[in-house]
């Protein structure tokens, strides 16, 4: 196993965050392959690590000044065994090739958790939408679909938002993919609700990681009601995890976007989140102007440069990271555990470092990998499409029921797989070893292809 995470090291040294995803997975698999010979014969995990295509694009567009602009469009199709790719698509600065692939990666083992039929990719670019006109995201996101359209397709590949890319570039991107393609399909979810979009479609990764962790806290007969609870982001995840644990009696006092964050001692209420809903998804505006608004709300910048976020440091009962990749290492960890927190759940993919991960298992916390807790969003896409392909969709009522179901089982099927392989209540192995085994054996079924 050492010999193989060395290869893919040497192979790409400076994709870091897939390093970092795959060690994960890797450390947590080993009893599995011991378990069944076959899979090592198969050379499984080296098939597993490779995506199946990469493709990468150039994107040019046109600033309203009329400059011309060149960014790197991505799209990693991981892994088909289970279904058609699928996957968000990322608009940030910081995406390159190992990011790609790193979230690609664990969306493979997270929409295997799901139990719906689909494989994992994931795609994005360079650009940054922050401080862009809708004009300009419009262009770029008609310039990015003119080269993705042919690799993509509702029974082959359905990408979906995630961070810098909401309802407003799901629209532009299907609506350059409908006229290229002269067909109106699923090819995108996340769309909206009156052109074949789902309901609780955009609540769905905050509710589904809300669910998770009351069925952790469940296991220790505990509910959310009165927990202080640490959000951090301020998108589309941080949004409706508020919303949900608000409705469960929670108390959030934190929320951030890149540049700093909120404290509020007091706890958001539903004005409060109308407030950053509105800040955010319609000005576009900074997390700053929340403590502008609410004079009793304290507003800290966050120097990047930084060894610990301060935002991780007040005493809390839960934390749900829900910013970005590797926002929890060992400091912020260490200062989780001092402040009191008994519970760790994850709406952003990856958000703690290995070292923070080692010290939430060696507490005992009740501690969830995003694959797990976040898969809510993917997981209402998955049915999205399903209601796209009958060409009917189904009542909120019905949808959020579904995503219950799915949160629950995952839960189960999680700690089942632990206690399987002798790590009680350890989501990571349980997590890992599930989403590992269902794709597995779907890829030997399918023969060396
Ligand atoms: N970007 C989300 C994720 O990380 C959602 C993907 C989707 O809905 O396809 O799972």
């Amino acid at each position: 196993m050492d010999q193989i995470v060395k290869h893919i090291i040497e192979k790409d040294p400076e994709q870091r965050a897939f390093h970092q995803a795959v060690q994960e997975v890797m450390a947590t698999v080993e009893p599995v392959l011991d378990r069944n010979l076959e899979y090592r014969k198969q050379a499984i995990l080296e098939r597993i690590t490779e995506p199946e295509r990469v493709i990468i694009f150039r994107v040019p567009w046109m600033d309203d000044e009329g400059q011309v602009h060149v960014n790197r469009g991505f799209r990693v199709e991981m892994n088909s065994a289970l279904g058609p790719y699928k996957g968000g698509l990322r608009f940030h600065p910081s995406v390159n090739l190992g990011i790609m692939k790193f979230l690609a990666f664990e969306q493979v083992f997270k929409n295997s958790l799901t139990t719906l039929a689909m494989g994992g990719g994931k795609g994005g670019s360079d650009f940054d939408p922050k401080g862009k006109s809708d004009t300009e995201v419009m262009h770029f996101c008609q310039s990015f679909m003119t080269e993705l359209y042919r690799h993509i397709g509702p029974d082959t590949d359905v990408p979906a938002g995630d961070i810098g890319v909401g309802a407003r570039e799901i629209g532009f991107l299907f609506g350059m993919y409908k006229r290229l393609k002269n067909e109106f399909t699923g090819v995108l979810t996340g769309k909206s609700l009156n052109w074949g979009g789902s309901l609780i479609r955009p609540e769905a990764t905050g509710y589904g990681a809300v669910y998770f962790a009351a069925e952790m806290l469940a296991t220790r007969s505990a509910t959310l009601e009165g927990k202080t609870c640490l959000v951090s982001g301020s998108g589309n995840v941080a949004q409706f995890t508020v919303e949900k644990i608000l409705e469960l009696g929670g108390k959030v006092i934190t929320m951030s976007d890149s540049s700093g964050y909120i404290l509020d001692e007091q706890g958001l209420d539903a004005d409060k989140l109308a407030f950053v809903k509105h800040l955010k998804n319609v000005r576009r505006g900074r997390i700053l102007e929340y403590a502008r608004q609410y004079r009793d709300a304290v507003y800290t910048p966050v120097d990047p440069g930084l060894k610990h976020n301060p935002l991780w440091d007040h005493k809390a009962d839960c934390a749900m990271p829900c910013a970005t990749e590797n926002e929890i290492n060992s400091q912020d960890a260490a200062n989780l555990i001092k402040n009191g927190v008994q519970l760790v759940c994850e709406g952003a993919n990856m958000p703690s470092t290995p070292e923070a991960i080692d010290i939430f298992l060696d507490h005992k916390l009740l501690y969830a990998p995003g694959k797990a807790a976040n898969a809510g969003g993917v997981a209402v896409s998955g049915l999205e499409m399903a209601q796209n392909s009958m060409r009917l969709s189904w009542p909120r009522q019905e949808v959020d029921n579904r995503l219950k179901q799915i949160m629950k089982s995952i839960h189960k099927t999680c700690l089942d797989a632990a206690e399987d392989y002798g790590v009680r209540g350890n989501y990571v192995a349980g997590a890992n070893i599930a989403g590992f085994v269902k794709v597995v054996n779907a890829m030997l079924d399918q023969g060396l292809v």
